[in-house]
């Protein structure tokens, strides 16, 4: 044996390469399984699609994009924020476009968050900011919620000089409850101004409430307020990986300057610039939404079971134990039977299961399938 191999087998892996500090502290993301436990898939209701698909004018964009797949896309992404500002009738020069909203997350935290800054998030909030904070170096800081809803005094109370963001899903994934606008107004008011705002809309086409508002407006005038928002949940392009954030020019010039160069490609640019022009499709998918989740709940409520009130295209769902054992079985049942729903036990919900709206017929399905397993 040479020295060096000798030195190697002592050292274990030392002499490899090693991530930077944080980085193995990460748990990667796990995302909704999408095969039930024999391989088959009835109804996908693991990852917050929808049941509609993608509109037919996308498709077709998408399709006719195939004829030049050997030319680079346009980097800045322009008829793409063009089409998206014409539509919220905002300034195309503050918006960036990504692949998926998760993207634009990461490009905001990659571009403000030092090595040992603080990222605040709430207790059941999306688990994507954990992993953009660790990954930046930063030091992740969860504040506890109430009734499973954003807390702002605790976001607040946690404020500190290392502070430097954080991450608000309004709605949030996985609890499917929101905070009203003068609530989020009096979250930015209370926060330092150097300190990043995060809006994470992902879910806003789908909220019906009057104190509701995404964030694009606090967005639009606000020097720290980052909007973002994707194409993966009532457009139907999860697959194509496509989202947007809108945020004040000197943030957007910044996340610029740290993003790949083709960083959307041609296809979903064309399938986003179809998808967000086209109103008609949103508004079938929000009638949908409308009509099921409202039923869906009420169901499961006949059941005996307890589900946070959603404004979203999905809901929690909970089971009466402590150890976590219903829900489990639950999912475990769902999945033999080709129902795929999400246990969200990492989220620090392990009673609970997270169910995506549906067509009609998943939706049945899933219904008749609980009362079974309750039965
Ligand atoms: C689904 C989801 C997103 C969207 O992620 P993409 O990368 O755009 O697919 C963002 N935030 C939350 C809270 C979500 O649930």
């Amino acid at each position: 044996m040479s020295d060096a191999t000798a030195k190697t087998a002592q050292n274990g892996s030392a002499n490899r390469p090693q991530p930077r500090p944080g980085v193995m502290d990460i748990a990667a993301y796990v995302p909704g399984k999408s095969k039930g436990t024999h391989g088959v898939t009835l109804h996908k209701l693991s990852s917050n699609e929808t049941p509609l698909g993608a509109s037919p004018k996308a498709k077709e964009a998408y399709a006719d994009v195939a004829k030049s797949l050997e030319l680079y896309p346009d980097g800045a992404s322009t008829e793409l924020r063009n089409a998206i500002a014409e539509v919220y009738g905002i300034n195309p020069d503050r918006i960036i476009c990504g692949a998926g909203s998760d993207e634009i997350l990461s490009m905001v935290t990659n571009a403000y968050m030092a090595p040992g800054d603080e990222g605040i998030y709430s207790a059941h909030g999306f688990l994507v900011y954990e992993i953009a904070i660790r990954a930046a170096g930063g030091v992740p800081v969860s504040v506890p919620e109430q009734n499973l809803t954003t807390d702002v005094d605790a976001i607040l109370a946690a404020v500190t000089e290392r502070t430097k963001m954080v991450f608000l899903a309004n709605p949030n994934n996985p609890t499917g409850t929101y905070i009203p606008f003068e609530e989020v107004r009096r979250l930015h008011a209370g926060l330092p101004s150097h300190v990043v705002l995060v809006l994470d809309a992902a879910y806003a086409e789908y909220v019906r409430r009057n104190d509701y508002e995404s964030g694009m407006e606090l967005a639009a005038t606000a020097e720290n307020v980052i909007m973002t928002r994707t194409f993966s949940k009532i457009y139907g392009l999860a697959n194509l990986r496509l989202g947007w954030g809108f945020g004040p020019a000197h943030m957007i010039d910044a996340m610029n300057r740290i993003r790949g160069p083709f960083n959307v490609s041609g296809p979903a640019m064309a399938a986003g610039i179809a998808a967000v022009k086209d109103k008609a499709f949103v508004e079938t998918a929000i009638d949908h939404n409308d009509k099921w989740l409202p039923w869906v709940t009420a169901e499961l409520e006949k059941l005996g079971l307890s589900v946070t009130p959603s404004v979203g295209n999905f809901i929690l769902i909970h089971f009466p134990d402590q150890d976590g054992k219903r829900a489990k079985d639950a999912d475990a049942y769902l999945s033999e039977r080709g129902c795929i729903v999400r246990m969200v036990g990492n989220y620090g919900l392990p009673n609970s299961l997270r169910m995506s709206i549906g067509s009609e017929a998943a939706n049945k399905a899933f219904v008749s399938l609980i009362a079974e397993f309750l039965g």
